[in-house]
């Protein structure tokens, strides 16, 4: 039982006080029997406000604190560090929001605004004077992480983390890493081709800290922050060896496919490779007549044989950089589907493949339409891809040089911050501009070899205009990319169907699932600096903890009163992190939490039939005597 206990009332300069009678609020709860001071100040979370507290904590000899305040989203940490300094266990203090949940929600009845913070914190009061002094619980960490995905941020990520002296296990799911930036044409800024981006990474992968599995899915994982256990599938390769008739044996190949590096525009053959890394050939053995063609040219250096290897790594944090894949229009729409309508990435590709001139089909290209937010910023999807308006653009300018006209329907044009002089840029380039509204979106024809795009342009006033090109490109968004990992983890999504952070501010790499990051597009739509960016500050992040050598998890988590549990099981079912089993103690079988695994959400607690379980921090007769406080007449 806490007997001495100090109350703190924020006015936080107006925003309660001019609301709330705050020295109503003191003066009440300072008639409680525990409460040895109670007292009101302008802003408690100032230093001087803060000063008090630990001063308190000395003069009054307090064991318990509580301040009424704001949310403790926002300044939880900051008191429990106050109380701390005082000389009290941090975890003996309370925050009652009397701002959120009582000044702004009842500016307009200030008496009701009172009274009902007066019980909040008479609750604040009778939590703390049963709380127990806690303590973080301590995880050792060992220097080594698991990067999901070998595209431009996993890569990025992996790199600076190795440059750390981090021990990385780098699994792409693909033969070949670089992911979708290996596919750009001249990938913004700098118009440097995607390919090259990805050489210089693949140069600073080499770095021996690196361990690169391609061809690599997650089969399960298990542990926690500091000790995940991952089990790892490595397709085989069935090129197994270095042979300089590599180019050879493709030809000889007699199976030809789409080829999905260049979007479908071309077809490759069964054994292939793609201008990253590794600088092997793998062969796609779905596709594979096994004639043995490419073996009598390549001999042992292809074992049509080959098996699957399970792999299994141990990593202390994993960075997820899945990526995203672009949206795929559905048949018909703006025409997708039939010939000469095709998305952006297949643009992109065939900028790449075009020498000198642009060529589709057989014929050259002359006009190209771009339609933007397709399959963005609609019912569907609500979001804005922000990276396709600059990608657009920049590629609209890159076939300017090969003598292109472009004519770009939009309904918002979004070259934001930098990208600005893009969208000036192709006004210099004679490009034309026709915005429409989501109620009249463009159609398109076909006539002949030529296809018609109608649109009812909104620059000058909703005339009707019709433009014949030779190509229409649909400026697709971006989609999260699949992955059964993310069940696996049980990492929640956002809104808009990503990966979802803790905190878009204080939290942004961070997922809800303890030692899980997230770098680049599966978190949201990104541009390639956006990408890099938040895989060098996820692998900064995850390096604040795997150089520490251990992690500090909060201390509220289940607890098991073994003496009290039934053994019915309740519990580990209702779990949804898995951390609650059986065990066997003293003869008998009872409950025990993994408090490395454990989330705190209380679910267990709550289903538990005979209260053997307690949440720490929350236990029940700390909430029976809240209850009480707040129906006191
Ligand atoms: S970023 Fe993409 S979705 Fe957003 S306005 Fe531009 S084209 Fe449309
Ligand atoms: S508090 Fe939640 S995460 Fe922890 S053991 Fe109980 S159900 Fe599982």
């Amino acid at each position: 039982m806490r007997d001495r206990i100090g109350v703190y009332i924020c006015h936080c300069g107006g925003n309660i006080s001019d609301v709330v009678d705050v020295e109503r609020v003191a003066e009440a709860v300072g008639k409680i029997p525990e409460v040895v001071v109670a007292r009101t100040y302008v802003f408690m979370c100032s230093d001087p406000g803060q000063k008090l507290i630990e001063e308190d904590i000395r003069k009054y000899d307090l064991n318990g604190i509580v301040v009424a305040s704001c949310s403790p989203h926002l300044h939880e940490k900051t008191f429990r560090s106050a109380v701390s300094r005082g000389g009290m266990n941090p975890y003996v203090y309370e925050q009652v929001n009397i701002r959120e949940h009582v000044s702004w929600v009842h500016k307009h009845s200030p008496e009701e605004a009172t009274e009902k913070a007066i019980r909040l914190v008479k609750a604040g009061v009778a939590k703390v004077s049963l709380a127990r002094e806690l303590s973080e619980i301590r995880l050792d960490v060992k220097p080594t992480a698991l990067v999901i995905g070998a595209g431009l941020a996993g890569m990025r990520a992996a790199v600076d983390l190795a440059k750390m002296g981090v021990d990385v296990h780098l699994v792409e799911k693909e033969h070949f890493v670089g992911g979708w930036i290996a596919k750009g044409y001249k990938a913004y800024p700098e118009g440097k081709p995607g390919s090259e981006v990805i050489r210089e990474l693949i140069e600073e992968m080499k770095s021996g800290k690196i361990r690169l599995l391609t061809g690599a899915e997650v089969l399960s994982v298990t542990g926690s922050v500091g000790n995940f256990q991952v089990r790892i599938k490595v397709r085989p390769r069935f090129v197994v060896g270095e042979c300089d008739r590599f180019e050879e044996a493709m030809e000889k190949c007699p199976v030809e496919v789409d080829d999905e590096f260049n979007e479908g525009l071309r077809k490759r053959k069964a054994i292939y490779q793609i201008p990253t890394y590794p600088e092997l050939p793998a062969i796609d053995i779905a596709s594979c007549n096994r004639c043995g063609e490419c073996v009598k040219v390549c001999g042992e250096a292809i074992d049509l044989n080959q098996q699957s290897e399970v792999v299994d790594i141990e990593a202390s944090m994993i960075i997820m950089a899945t990526g995203f894949k672009p949206y795929t229009p559905k048949e018909g729409e703006f025409g997708f589907g039939r010939k000469g309508i095709i998305t952006l990435p297949q643009f992109e590709r065939l900028l790449a493949l075009s020498n000198g001139k642009l060529t589709y089909d057989g014929r050259e290209v002359r006009d190209v339409a771009f339609i933007y937010c397709v399959g963005s910023r609609n019912d569907e999807h609500e979001y804005c891809s922000r990276y396709c308006c600059t990608a657009t653009i920049n590629a609209a300018l890159a076939a300017k040089e090969l003598g292109i006209r472009s004519y770009h329907i939009y309904r918002d044009i979004r070259t934001y911050g930098k990208y600005e002089t893009y969208y000036e840029d192709a006004g210099k380039n004679r490009m034309l501009f026709f915005r429409f509204t989501p109620d009249s979106p463009p159609e398109v024809r076909t006539e002949g070899e030529k296809l018609l795009v109608k649109v009812r342009d909104q620059l000058t006033f909703g005339e009707e205009v019709e433009i014949p090109v030779d190509l229409v490109v649909l400026v697709t968004g971006m989609e999260l990319a699949e992955s059964e990992i993310y069940g696996m983890l049980k990492i929640p999504f956002s809104r808009d169907g990503f990966l979802q952070e803790v905190h878009p501010k204080l939290r942004p790499v961070e997922t809800a699932i303890g030692g899980v990051l997230i770098a680049g597009t599966c978190q949201s739509p990104k541009d390639v600096m956006e990408t890099s960016a938040s895989a060098s500050a996820a692998a900064a992040k995850a390096a604040t903890y795997l150089l520490k050598g251990y992690t500090e998890l909060e201390p509220f988590i289940a607890e098991i009163d073994a003496e009290k549990c039934n053994a019915c099981e309740d519990c580990v079912a209702e779990c949804p992190s898995g951390a609650i089993s059986m065990s066997e103690i003293g003869g008998s079988k009872v409950a025990v939490v993994n408090g490395a695994l454990c989330r705190g959400c209380g679910a267990c607690a709550g289903i538990c039939p005979v209260e053997a379980i307690n949440l720490r921090g929350y236990y029940y007769d700390q909430l029976r005597k809240m209850i009480d406080a707040l129906l006191e007449v």
